[in-house]
C-alpha cells in the first residue's frame, strides 16, 4: 500500500461525506490523519513521487466535495492532531483542535476573549484560514502567532500577527503554500467563575 510507512491513520478510498459537515462528497484515493508534523512531510513526499494531488482539510465545515469525489489524497487535521497547552495567558493549540474543544480550555483557566468563536464549526487551524468571526470578534483578535510548514521547502516559519495579513474571512494562507502547524493564541485572565 502507498502509504504503509506512516505511523498513522490511513483509511484508502475514503467516502468524502464522511468528512464534511454537510455530508457530501465521494471518494478521494486516501484520507490521513497525521499524528506529527513528519507524519504530514512524508505523506506530501509520497504524493509529489507518485504525482498525486493532495489538500488539506479541519473539520470539513466549509467545503461542498463533488459526488465524484477527489481524485487525490486528503490530508485531515483534526482530532488526532490536536494538543492544547496553556501557558499563562496563552494557548498553544495544535491546528486540529476544534474551536468547540479550545473554549472550555480557556475557561477552566480563567482566560476571557476566545468567547465569540466557541459556537463556529471546525477546526482552529480552519478559522485561521479564513480568519473566521462571530458577534464581532474574528480570529485576528486573539491570535498571536502561527506556526505554518512551509511546503516548498518543509521548514517551520512562525508568522507573527502583523504578517498573517488579516481581514474579512481572509488570512495570507489562502495565497500561500501552507498549513498551519500550531497557534498561539493571546488571552487575558478575567473570567470569574462562581
Ligand atoms: C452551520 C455553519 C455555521 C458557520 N458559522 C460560521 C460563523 O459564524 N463564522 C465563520 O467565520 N464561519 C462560519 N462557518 C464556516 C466554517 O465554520 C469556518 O470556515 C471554519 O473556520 C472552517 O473550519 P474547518 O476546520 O471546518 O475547515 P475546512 O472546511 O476543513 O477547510 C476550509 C479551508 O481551510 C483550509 N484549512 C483547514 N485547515 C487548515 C490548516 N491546518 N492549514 C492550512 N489550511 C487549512 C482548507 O484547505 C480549506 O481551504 C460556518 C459553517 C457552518 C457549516
Amino acid at each position: 500500500m502507498l502509504f504503509s510507512k506512516l505511523n498513522c491513520v490511513v483509511r484508502y478510498e475514503e467516502p468524502l461525506k464522511n468528512h464534511t459537515t454537510f455530508k457530501i462528497g465521494g471518494n478521494c484515493i486516501a484520507l490521513i490523519e497525521p499524528r506529527e508534523v513528519s507524519d504530514i512531510v512524508e505523506a506530501i513526499k509520497i504524493c509529489r513521487e507518485n504525482n498525486i494531488k493532495f489538500f488539506v482539510i479541519g473539520n470539513g465545515s466549509n467545503l461542498l466535495v463533488p459526488d465524484e469525489g477527489y481524485n487525490g489524497v486528503i490530508i485531515k487535521l483534526k482530532s488526532e492532531f490536536s494538543m492544547i497547552k496553556v501557558e499563562g495567558e496563552s494557548l498553544i493549540v495544535k491546528s486540529g483542535a476544534k474551536l468547540s474543544e479550545v473554549y472550555p480550555v480557556a475557561y477552566e483557566n480563567s482566560l476571557t476573549g476566545f468567547e465569540f468563536a466557541s459556537g463556529i464549526p471546525g477546526t482552529i487551524g480552519g478559522a485561521i484560514y479564513m480568519n473566521a468571526g462571530a458577534y464581532g470578534g474574528e480570529m485576528k483578535d486573539i491570535v498571536e502567532s502561527v506556526e505554518v510548514l512551509d511546503l516548498d521547502n518543509f521548514e517551520l516559519k512562525e508568522l507573527k500577527n502583523e504578517d498573517l495579513d488579516f481581514s474579512y474571512r481572509k488570512s495570507i494562507i489562502q495565497r500561500k503554500n501552507y498549513i498551519i502547524t500550531s497557534i498561539k493564541l493571546k488571552l487575558k485572565r478575567e473570567i470569574k467563575k462562581k
